[in-house]
């Protein structure tokens, strides 16, 4: 973003060759990650990739078992996590029961000796919208009052990086989806760069502006949210972001910047920058395209859509109707069960189980992918 571009890069957070085995498990394997400055950035994998270990790498709480963390231009790797410029925020937020919010707030700088605490925590209450419940305790607040109080108390200290473990994990979907909003905020506000681990792919692209997807210990791509969606690189990276339809296909030709996949008898069509898989004619390449993306035309009116560009024949086994779309699925020669979601805009009524129909979809929406991989 024109944020991240324009920041200084003496801030950047940068890991080189950073590893993390125990005994002869490999938790995170050698890994090489720049955050720049400024930037929101999340870690996201499933429970056990290691976004957690990676996370208390750089806070300090874990030891790497080879490689560097620095900060700008200074190698922490060293350094305890009390002396690093690096603050944690924790899904179980360790409030200080005792102590009023204003006290819990104000803890990092009367820890540090400094008297006149009082303007620094209304401010930093306002940041977080809590300048009213300064002198309630802890288990008067909501969850989410909790957290933004754990929030608060991190960013007093001004650390260069704010950490976030599963901050939200705690909330339930409503309130999780405020502080999505409001974590976002916060950040764009103070300008601080955020690291947030986090298992929910929907909370990683509505919050981060890059994203690193981690499996198994590595990071499987990183880009930004819509780079990610739209242009996946491994079936992973596609079905744990979102839902996508997998077409097995051989490479027919090339023309242009277009590469003409065949498939059950039929043509598909896709942009050659799309493609991450080595394309050449004879080799086998997996389709990708997503259940939003494609319409579905009862057959009886699919005359007029062109054979030959994205377009497969097929019938209906299965709807589910959930309001603003629904959802099917449709047996077809290239594809078993090919996933549609359709607005509900112009619901046609004939278009129920048993039913023929046409898919078809602008080839630009459609991306490639090595075919060694397992599409499930
Ligand atoms: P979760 O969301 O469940 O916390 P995660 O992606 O954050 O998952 P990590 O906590 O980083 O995963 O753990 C990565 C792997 O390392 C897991 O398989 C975990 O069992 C293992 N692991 C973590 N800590 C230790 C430890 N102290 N000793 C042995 N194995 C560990």
């Amino acid at each position: 973003t024109t944020r991240t571009t324009k920041a200084d890069p003496t801030g950047d957070v940068r890991l080189t060759g950073i590893a993390k085995t125990y005994g002869a498990f490999t938790a995170v394997h050698p890994l090489d990650l720049t955050v720049p400055q400024g930037s929101f950035f999340a870690l996201l994998g499933a429970s056990g990739c290691g976004k957690t270990t990676t996370l208390r790498m750089i806070a300090g709480l874990e030891e790497p078992s080879s490689g560097t963390v620095s900060l700008g231009d200074q190698d922490v790797t060293a350094l305890p996590p009390y002396k690093r410029p690096v603050n944690t925020v924790f899904q179980s937020y360790a409030l200080f029961p005792h102590l009023d919010i204003f006290e819990n707030v104000a803890f990092g700088l009367r820890r540090r000796g400094l008297k006149s605490v009082k303007k620094q925590v209304e401010e930093m209450l306002e940041l977080v919208q809590l300048g009213e419940q300064a002198r309630k305790k802890p288990h008067q607040l909501s969850g989410g009052q909790q957290q933004r109080v754990a929030v608060a108390r991190a960013l007093i200290n001004h650390p260069k990086v704010l950490l976030l473990d599963e901050p939200l994990g705690a909330l339930d979907l409503k309130l999780r989806r405020q502080m999505q909003l409001e974590l976002k905020r916060i950040q764009t506000e103070v300008g601080i760069t955020f690291i947030h681990v986090t298992h929910d792919q929907e909370e990683a692209m509505t919050m981060a502006d890059t994203v690193a997807v981690m499996n198994a210990g590595r990071v499987e791509q990183l880009g930004a949210p819509t780079d990610l969606y739209e242009n996946p690189r491994t079936t992973f990276v596609a079905n744990f972001l979102g839902t996508s339809n997998f077409i097995e296909a051989e490479v027919d030709s090339k023309s242009g910047d277009e590469i003409v996949l065949k498939a059950g008898g039929g043509k598909l069509v896709l942009p050659g920058a799309r493609c991450s898989a080595p394309a050449s004619t004879g080799g086998r390449v997996l389709a990708g395209v997503r259940p939003e993306k494609i319409s579905l035309t009862h057959a009886d009116d699919a005359g007029e859509i062109p054979v030959g560009r994205n377009r497969i024949t097929g019938r209906i086994a299965d709807s589910s109707f959930i309001g603003v779309s629904t959802q099917y699925v449709v047996d077809s020669p290239v594809c078993s069960d090919f996933e549609v979601y359709a607005q509900n805009i112009d619901r046609d009524p004939r278009l129920v189980p048993g039913a023929e129909v046409v898919l078809h979809w602008n080839p630009a929406h459609t991306f490639g992918l090595d075919a060694s991989q397992d599409a499930d």
